[in-house]
């Protein structure tokens, strides 16, 4: 442990605690660093990033193989905190844990395929050259996470611009500052040779932190998080032209086709609305259904939800809202909605009892409604009938901040994934993407740009760099003040013989 990741026991004013959104105990005090503290941690990440940069992809895989190891082996104990920190029942902070390593071992087995130098082909009118690509790791990488997945989410980042060769500083939501440093001390210890040696450390911080770690002279910036904060994070990173990666929230739909399996619909909807209480950048916000078979789809959502339990205990299906002050935000759609002219098909205002809020039902609420225009991150299903698939297309497409959508569909689930514009479409199955290290994973408009996961998300971790090399005298040798005056003229005729037809 470096002094920079010291967790004091007693709070003082440059300190802030983590609690457990369940019962209100102390999880960690940390400290909040000041913007000269977290240069300094950024110095000591370049400094321990060159050794890592100089490995080889294999042997970086290895170290990372070995962080895979020790996580695993620790795998009930990192589940547990991030169930006290985030609130999350048990199961779904296991489910998290086992997605986070599925991440962290595709991206160490698959970037030297996807990295490696390689040949590209050099064209006709340079044909005595040879022509490569490579890609470099950018040098450090900060990434700044959220809490609603605070192992999934930053693994996304962290796993792939490791195995690319950067070295990483993690500010970590401060509400899930714990799980951050869980991750960053296990990392320490896998790879050896104690903590100020590794090229992962650690930030712990309030916004100002996250904001001083943007102007810190990082070479990338990997943001998730709100769009509000997003904006303010390219803001910083615009002053020195510091690129950045943004993934932030969205409103992403779902719609359920005439033609669908509507017990595997509502089944999909359910979860990918409600669990982890709704705190879910890619849940379903909205839910569009053709209004022939809306009736039915409706008992069969309304069926499953009155089952859940709300709670901390270990069954509970739904935990508290993790944020206190989301918890006004998710109260202000419902009575938007409701005082915009919803009908309320379970639960209702009085669902919102803070830190928990009972699941809500809410059907045909007017587009306009701050519910359907805005991320409410609560366990709240909104409803809305239409006429044809088509208004679904339209009304999904109206909000031009999706990360992805889902269709139920048995024969035209390929077809309307093409007219959705969105990041990600899942058919017939819920937030599959998730879970698919291979696939590229990030949204539009608003919602961010750059991708993680898959080949796209080591590329987002690493510059590109090209490099040609003469290998014999050129046919002809038009860049040279020297050249012959007929050059330019065998060039042109050339170049038309070769491309005009
Ligand atoms: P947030 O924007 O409030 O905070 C995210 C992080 O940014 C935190 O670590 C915070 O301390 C830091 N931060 C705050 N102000 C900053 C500033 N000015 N400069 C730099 N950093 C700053 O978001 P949140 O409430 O932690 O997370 C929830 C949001 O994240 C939701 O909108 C959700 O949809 C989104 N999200 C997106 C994805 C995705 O992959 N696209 C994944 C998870 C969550």
């Amino acid at each position: 442990m470096t002094t920079h990741d010291v967790a004091t026991t007693s709070p003082t004013a440059a300190t802030f605690e983590s609690l457990d959104p369940r019962t209100g105990s102390v999880i960690g005090v940390f400290a909040d660093r000041s913007a000269a503290e977290v240069g300094d941690i950024v110095a000591e990440a370049r400094d321990a990033g060159w050794w890592w940069a100089a490995l080889s992809f294999s042997a970086r895989g290895r170290l990372l193989a070995k962080w895979r190891r020790l996580i695993l082996s620790r795998f009930e104990e990192l589940a547990t905190l991030v169930a006290a920190e985030t609130g999350k029942p048990i199961a779904d902070a296991r489910i998290e844990v086992v997605l986070g390593v599925d991440h962290l071992h595709w991206a160490a087995s698959n970037a030297r395929r996807v990295l490696k130098r390689r040949h590209v082909a050099p064209g006709i009118l340079m044909s005595n050259h040879s022509a490569t690509t490579e890609y470099e790791p950018y040098g450090v990488i900060g990434v700044i996470g959220p809490w609603n997945y605070p192992v999934f989410t930053p693994m996304g980042s962290i796993a792939y611009a490791l195995a690319a060769g950067n070295a990483v500083v993690l500010k970590p939501s401060e509400y899930t500052t714990a799980v951050g440093k869980w991750l960053v001390d296990t990392f320490a210890a896998a790879i050896g040779g104690g903590s100020d040696g590794s090229p992962l450390r650690l930030v712990t911080g309030m916004a100002a932190a996250g904001a001083a770690l943007c102007a810190a002279g990082v070479d990338k910036v990997a943001f998730t998080g709100s769009q509000s904060t997003g904006r303010k994070v390219m803001a910083t990173c615009a002053q020195r032209l510091t690129p950045v990666l943004m993934e932030c929230g969205g409103k992403d739909a779902l719609i359920v086709v005439a033609d669908a399996d509507l017990a595997a619909a509502a089944d999909a909807a359910v979860w990918g609305a409600l669990s982890n209480a709704g705190q879910t950048c890619v849940g379903v916000e909205r839910i569009y259904v053709e209004a022939s078979v809306a009736d039915e789809f409706i008992d069969l959502i309304a069926d499953q939800v009155k089952r859940l339990s709300v709670g901390a205990h270990a069954f509970a299906d739904i935990g508290p809202i993790t944020m206190p002050s989301q918890v006004e935000v998710i109260a202000r759609h419902v009575a938007d909605a409701v005082a915009d002219g919803a009908r309320t098909v379970v639960g209702g205002n009085d669902s919102v009892r803070a830190p928990y809020v009972e699941p809500v039902v809410l059907l045909d609420v007017p587009e306009h409604s701050n519910a359907v225009r805005e991320e409410t991150f609560g366990p709240v299903i909104i409803i809305n009938r239409v006429a044809t698939v088509q208004e679904a297309i339209t009304r999904t497409n109206e909000d031009a901040s999706s990360l992805g959508a889902t269709v139920f569909s048995r024969r035209r689930g390929h077809q309307i994934a093409r007219e959705l514009k969105v990041g990600m479409v899942a058919i017939n199955s819920i937030l599959p993407y998730v879970a698919m290290p291979a696939l590229p994973f990030g949204g539009v408009g608003g919602s961010g740009f750059g991708r993680i996961h898959g080949a796209d998300g080591l590329r987002e971790f690493a510059r590109v760099k090209s490099v040609a090399r003469k290998l014999m005298p050129p046919m002809l040798r038009p860049t040279s003040f020297t050249r012959p005056h007929w050059t330019v003229t065998a060039l042109a005729r050339l170049a038309k013989a070769l491309y005009r037809w």
